[in-house]
Order: C-alpha cells, then structure tokens, then sequence
C-alpha cells in the first residue's frame, strides 16, 4: 500500500468533508447545477485548468497539460446532481432545500473531483499527458453524459481513456468494486397497450377482452428471459403497472401495460425487445387484438475495457489490500457513465461508503441514505494514480 497521492488526498480530508457537506445542503437538480458547476470551475480555474462551462448545459470541462511529454487524455468523470426526495437524516449538513437531496452520492463525487483536480495541478509537472476532467450535469434519468457527449466532450483534445466511480452504500468502508466487463446494466422502460373491443360482462363473445390479453401477455414475456436467453447471462424483464377497466361487469376496450427491462450486453438487449415484440405480437394476434410495443431506449450496460480496468485494479491495490478489491459484483442499476465508456475503453468502479456502527446502511435513492466520508481520500488517491498510469502507457502493458 504505498500510492504515491494517498498521503496528500489524506491530508485534504478536512476540505474534502467541507465540499460535500456544502454541496449537500445545496443540493441542485438534473441540469439545475448552476451554484455546483460555478464552485467546480472556480476552483478549476484557481488551480490552473483551462475550463469551459456550459457543457451539455450545466456541465463543465476542465483542461491540465501535463509538463512530461506525452499525446494521451484521460478523462475522469464526476456527476453533479440531486434527486426530488425530501431529506429524512437529521444531521448539521441535512439539505437546506425542500424536496431535493443528495440521496445517491453525486455530492460525494464532486467533492472527490476536486480534491482530484486539486493534487493532480499539485504534481503537474510529472504528468505525461493531458487530464480531461468531466463534471456532468443530470446523471439521474436526464441524459447530461450524452448532453456533454453532443457538445463535444469526447474531441479536442481526444480523449483516450476514461475513468469514474460510484461510491456504494453496498460496500463496506475500506472496500472497492473493481470489475472488467459491466458493472451496471442496460436500462429501457416498455409500454404496451392492447387494443380489444370492449362490450357487456355478461356477453364476452362479442367483445375481445383486452385484460385477458393484457395478463395473456405478461405471464408469456416472463419466458422470454428463461427460454430465450444464455442462462449464463443475467437478464430481467418487469411489468410494474398495469392499467385497465372501470367495472366488473364491462370488458375493458383497452390495456397499457409498464415495464423495465434491464442487461448487461448489447447482443441480449437485442434479443430481449426484438422477443418483447414477437412475444406480446403474437399473443394478442392469437386472441383477437392488437398491441402498439413502445421500448423507450434508457442506459447502455456500462462495461469497463479490460486495460484500463487491470490499470485501476492496480491503483486500487495501493490503498486498499487485495481481499478488500471485490472482482465480481454487479448490479442491475443503470448509469449513463456508459455512454462515455460506449465510445472510450475505460473503467467505473464502486467505493465502498458503508459503515454498519455508524447506521450508514441506507441504499442509494433512499431519504436517509448517507455515506462515510472517510472515503473520500481513498477515492481522490485511486483516482489520480489510475489516470497517470493510464497516461504512462499501463494500459499498453496490462
Ligand atoms: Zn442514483
Ligand atoms: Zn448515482
């Protein structure tokens, strides 16, 4: 355990903690970033980053040329935003504002970015390379990584890897998530609405029983992942809603059905909808109705390339031991990080922030969902260490 930033990002603990809870009281919206993002390019700009605001809306850019020769960037990626859910954790940094809260970490990713932002200017002049680094607006559900992405984020200069992280209420404190492949799954939301022909209880022969068809069709899309895909590959389709009918004793005309399908590769996404559509089709065709199939794209799965993974695997391993380094999770959570690592190789890792004396056990998008900050350094340390390895050319090597 011997990373040469851990020391500094130790020493930072302090400010690190002052950031977060500050952001924490402010918390801002998807794209409603306005006070954050001002705070992160002030600071860029007082550390000598060349910064751009106004990135996909409310994020912002900020540029270090490192003084080593060197023609790669590496990216790190720091998401902004908070959630609408009222704060239930009674605490001196509680949110100041009513209905919006720091329920998912973002606070924690911020504060982490500028305690980056701050060592890396500090070692400037050994740097082989350029940091790009990326504070993004809306994470939760609004797009800000392909905002960023449509104004330019991944060109001049290039970027050539890309790194970020999460922190977890999964993972205990002193623990990290680092896994080649996806982390994360493929998010889209399914609509489907069946048309029939409504009619009297008593004379279901004239009509075409659109709830039915409806329950015809969920129970039939549960066959989907269980015969149509590698039971090595792990997949979920969900019907959460469903809405139909007035009386007992009236058909129902019509049936709209909502759902979630979640997976972690591009080949079984496809598999996945293009069965949906068959499968739902094709029932109601047998019974009479029709169905208008709406997949609402969400989330790529986010996949992390396997060099620049092996990379941070090994910053990883200079703050915490190996048997704290967990190879293997995932989750079916989404992330719009995957947008970025669809177009770079790059790694997302999770740090963990649990702590069960402290009662920090609350999950993500929870009202009382808090983390230990102790963290924070850790994830500032792997961090800085991944990114000037991956500008040194690990990546050629791993
Ligand atoms: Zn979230
Ligand atoms: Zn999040």
């Amino acid at each position: 355990m011997t990373s040469p930033f851990l020391n500094e990002a130790e020493s930072m603990y302090d400010e690190l903690v002052a950031i977060r809870r500050d952001l924490h009281m402010h918390p801002e919206l998807g794209f409603q970033e306005v006070r954050t993002a001002k705070i992160v390019a002030e600071k860029l700009g007082g550390l000598g980053y060349e910064v751009q605001t106004g990135v996909g809306k409310t994020g912002v850019v900020g540029l270090l040329q490192g003084g080593q020769p060197g023609d790669k960037v590496v990216l790190l990626r720091f998401d902004m935003d908070a959630l609408p859910i009222e704060e239930a954790n009674d605490v001196p940094y509680r949110s100041q504002t009513p209905g919006v809260m720091h329920a998912c970490g973002h606070d924690a990713h911020v504060a982490v970015g500028i305690g980056v932002a701050t060592v890396l200017a500090k070692h400037r002049d050994q740097i082989p390379g350029t940091i790009k680094l990326m504070f993004q607006p809306a994470e939760e559900g609004l797009g800000g990584a392909m905002a960023m992405i449509n104004d330019g984020l991944l060109n001049g200069p290039d970027v050539d890897y890309a790194l970020g992280l999460h922190v977890s209420s999964w993972h205990p404190l002193g623990t990290a998530v680092v896994r080649s492949g996806a982390l994360l799954a493929a998010s889209d939301k399914l609509e489907i609405t069946v048309h029939g022909h409504g009619g009297h209880g008593a004379q279901p022969q004239q009509t075409v029983d659109a709830v039915l068809v409806a329950a015809q069709i969920i129970v039939a899309l549960q066959t989907v992942v269980s015969r149509n895909i590698n039971p090595d590959e792990p997949a979920v389709v969900t019907i959460g809603a469903i809405h139909a009918g007035q009386a007992g004793n009236v058909i129902a005309e019509t049936a709209e059905l909502k759902g979630t399908i979640r997976c972690f590769s591009q080949e079984v996404r496809q598999v996945l909808h293009r069965r949906i559509r068959e499968v739902a089709e094709g029932v109601a065709a047998g019974l009479g109705a029709k169905v208008d199939v709406t997949i609402i794209i969400g989330v790529d799965p986010t996949i992390s390339a396997p060099a620049p993974t092996a990379v941070v695997y090994k910053a990883a391993l200079e703050v915490f031991s190996e048997e704290k380094i967990n190879t293997t999770f995932r989750t079916t959570g989404g992330e719009d990080f995957s947008a970025v690592l669809e177009r770079v190789p790059g790694n997302f890792f999770m740090l963990g922030a649990r702590n069960e004396e402290r009662g920090l056990t609350y999950p993500h998008h929870n009202p009382r969902f808090d983390i230990d900050e102790s963290c924070l350094p850790k994830g500032v340390a792997i961090l800085c260490d991944a990114a000037v390895r991956c500008l040194a050319g690990e990546t050629d090597s791993a």
